[in-house]
């Protein structure tokens, strides 16, 4: 392919726009462009890349034992009742209406279609396990589309949805699955964590993430050397013991105009840790009161999992005011009445603890669990912090790094075969819902987070295995009779053995070229020039190595040392 046939139109700067490396690097390496909001349009070079994120994902989904099919982009509104999702999914789901009137969605996923695709025609255990995987287009209007095509909002997702007949084929079928992920990030070249996840919109009991690691990723991931991983708003904590003390007599301290447990805690000259944080949330339109140390924060989206709830809000000013007698800041488990109560493994740990009075400018010091307050609940419902020690292993600290979730894998259970009444017969002839597995993985993703991972400043440093070409060449005068007979010598060669190969034919500068082939990220460069020439010579350059890592080698030993490196 010659570079001056090919659309590659590459810019010097990266509009102001582009807010993240990858995709100022994409915009300006000429791969994608943007149309609207979270809506681009993919160039030669970008789709070259798609297409071999594609094929590795193919592959391993094929020898997984997946059967690709398509399913439409446009589903029916019925179908997505039956489910509630209609109802539940709110604002990220693209709705339409047809000339009749009927209502649609654009996919964000697929579990209905797949599972109506399945409950028409599997009838026996004898037709399961099967696995069925597509490559399809997903439409999601996301509240903050960034990011390029990290968070779009029409991206390529390879979705693939697994049917048994029990949990332990399931299990098995899943770890075959994650297997297949963890190909996937090895053969992109990434360097990535596989983590526990809570599993949101989808649904089911188990999930887990595949996330590259990159500073700028969205997601916090907290391990251990253990072998624990977590995204850090699943991540477990333990119950932190404390000293217990002999319990003291509690008394009301007066606390004029300080709310907020840093500012009691310092007017009272108390750590936070002594203290009880009451927060009122509503849940099911009902007050609940949630408590946890001074120094923990809340997880909500442990709350929401433990309540078995889509939403809780925090309660706002009248209701705390009548729920708890007393204005904002002044909240209390003791005496709290007509409330639920939940609190955190190590709240009720605190002895003698100080906690708002549900009285104006009141707090109250040395109250007890089980003495002075009690709780309705006592579950894990606070956010994993630094310091924090490993769940599993209880012996080191855990750690935590940034992270970009580029898969997902789900145990959906019978989630979506129950409300859609997908069943089989067993070897009784009795009929039972299929059990469900579910697999996401990011195909557009994947492409920015390769960048993110791997890139310098003069531009993206593609992974071997997905660069959109895996050899440039550069002539430096193209004209001149010997260089193209090489150029092209070389071309055919490298060519007939599978390699992709770019010819830079174009009546430009050596420097701009340089630029151009350092910018799309091309894994190696050959520069074929007179000075070298006349030895016989090219050179050749890893686009990894530095300025002056480069070969001088004949044109035969250069076509070898390739083939040798993509073991062609
Ligand atoms: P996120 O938490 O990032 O919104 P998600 O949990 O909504 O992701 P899934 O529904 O599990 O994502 O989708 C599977 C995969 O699809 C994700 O792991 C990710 O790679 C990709 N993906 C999800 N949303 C987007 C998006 N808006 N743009 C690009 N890729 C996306
Ligand atoms: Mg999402």
């Amino acid at each position: 392919m010659f570079f001056s046939k090919m659309l590659i139109p590459t810019l010097r700067e990266a509009p102001s726009v582009a807010d993240i490396i990858s995709a100022k690097l994409m915009i300006r390496a000429g791969m994608i462009r943007k149309l609207a909001s979270g809506v681009y349009e993919f160039l030669p070079l970008g789709l070259k890349v798609l297409r071999k994120i594609e094929n590795i994902i193919r592959q391993e989904m094929n020898a997984a034992g997946g059967q690709e099919v398509i399913f439409p982009l446009i589903l029916p509104k019925d179908l997505w009742l039956e489910t509630d999702r209609w109802n539940v999914y709110g604002k990220e789901l693209f709705r339409l209406k047809d000339r009749k009137d009927a209502e649609f969605c654009l996919a964000p996923t697929a579990e209905e279609a797949v599972t109506d695709m399945v409950r028409k025609d599997i009838k026996s255990y004898k037709q399961l396990p099967i696995i069925l995987y597509q490559f399809g287009t997903k439409f999601r209007d996301e509240i903050r589309p960034r990011f390029g095509v990290m968070r779009s909002r029409e991206f390529l997702m390879k979705d693939a949805y697994s049917f048994h007949i029990d949990e332990a084929d399931l299990d098995k079928c899943y770890k075959i699955m994650f297997d297949a992920y963890t190909n996937i990030c090895l053969r992109c070249g990434f360097k990535f964590r596989t983590v526990e996840a809570v599993s949101g919109a989808i649904g089911g009991s188990f999930s887990h993430e595949f996330m590259v690691l990159a500073d700028t990723g969205e997601e916090e991931i907290a391990w251990c050397s253990c072998g624990y991983g977590a995204n850090s708003e699943k991540a477990e904590c333990l119950k932190i013991e404390q000293s217990k003390e002999g319990a003291l007599t509690a008394e009301v301290v007066f606390t004029p105009n300080v709310g907020a447990v840093a500012d009691v805690a310092k007017f009272l000259n108390l750590s936070p840790e002594k203290f009880i944080k009451t927060m009122i949330y509503i849940v099911d339109k009902k007050p609940v009161a949630v408590l946890v140390r001074g120094d923990h924060e809340i997880n909500e989206i442990k709350l929401q999992t433990l309540l078995g709830t889509n939403e809780v809000t925090l309660a706002d000013e009248q209701t705390i005011v009548s729920v708890t007698n007393a204005p904002i800041g002044f909240a209390g488990p003791a005496g709290l009445k007509n409330t639920k109560i939940i609190a955190d493994l190590s709240v009720i740990e605190v002895s003698n603890a100080v906690a708002g009075a549900n009285k104006k400018d009141c707090h109250v010091k040395n109250i007890n669990y089980k003495r002075d307050y009690n709780a309705d609940i006592v579950a894990d419902i606070r956010k994993i912090m630094h310091g924090d020690a490993c769940p599993r292993c209880k012996k080191e600290e855990l750690r935590f790094s940034r992270g970009i979730e580029i898969g997902h894998t789900f145990k959906l259970g019978t989630k979506y075969s129950k409300s859609m009444n997908a069943t089989y017969l067993d070897t009784n002839g009795k009929e039972n819902f299929i059990i469900m597995g579910c697999y996401g993985i990011g195909v557009t993703r994947i492409l920015a987070a390769a960048i993110e991972q791997s890139h310098d400043d003069n531009g993206i440093i593609w992974p071997d295995n997905i660069a959109p070409f895996e050899v440039i060449i550069v002539p430096l005068n193209y004209t001149n009779g010997k260089t193209k007979e090489i150029t092209e010598k070389i071309y055919k060669e490298l060519f007939s053995k599978g390699l992709d190969v770019l010819i830079d034919d174009r009546d430009e500068r050596a420097g701009i070229k340089f630029k151009d082939a350092d910018l799309i990220g091309i894994p190696y460069r050959i520069t074929i020039g007179e000075k070298n020439l006349a030895e016989g010579n090219v050179e050749l350059k890893a686009r990894r190595g530095g300025k002056d890592d480069v070969k001088i080698l004949s044109p035969e030993e250069t076509v070898n040392e390739l083939l040798r490196i993509f073991k062609k």
